[in-house]
């Protein structure tokens, strides 16, 4: 289980802008997660939620948006979705292809309330 260590990675990531902008509370925090990851949002959830434990991100309410795998083929320029890491082109049948989306694993955005401040701001 690999997701652990990727959700401790994205806390630092998350502590960093907490000090950065005095964040109090994070309310919402939205994920790009591509499908070559081979995440599974369950676990990345609940590595989540153990972490988040006692910090300010407790509370949040973690989005996770899935990024499908996109190939772009090398010999006649078709751009088309990967389909369970099929990697070649369905037009010509070009196996040069290379990947334009789906390794993605980055905080989009994150909702949060600063300190000394009433109104929510996105802080990412
Ligand atoms: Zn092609």
């Amino acid at each position: 289980m690999h997701e652990i260590a990727i959700v401790s990675s994205l806390f630092e990531i998350i502590n960093r802008k907490v000090e950065e902008h005095r964040i109090e509370t994070i309310s919402r925090i939205c994920l790009k997660v591509g499908e070559l990851t081979a995440m599974e949002p369950m676990t990345l959830t609940a590595c989540f939620e153990v972490l988040a434990e006692g910090t300010a991100a407790q509370w949040a309410e973690l989005v996770i948006e899935t990024v499908p795998v996109m190939g772009l083929c090398g010999a006649c320029g078709t751009s088309f979705r990967v389909v369970r890491y099929d990697f070649v082109c369905p037009c010509c049948r070009g196996d040069s292809v290379s990947v334009v989306s789906g390794q993605e694993l980055y905080i989009e955005s994150m909702e949060a309330t600063c300190k000394g401040e009433q109104n929510e701001k996105t802080a990412a």
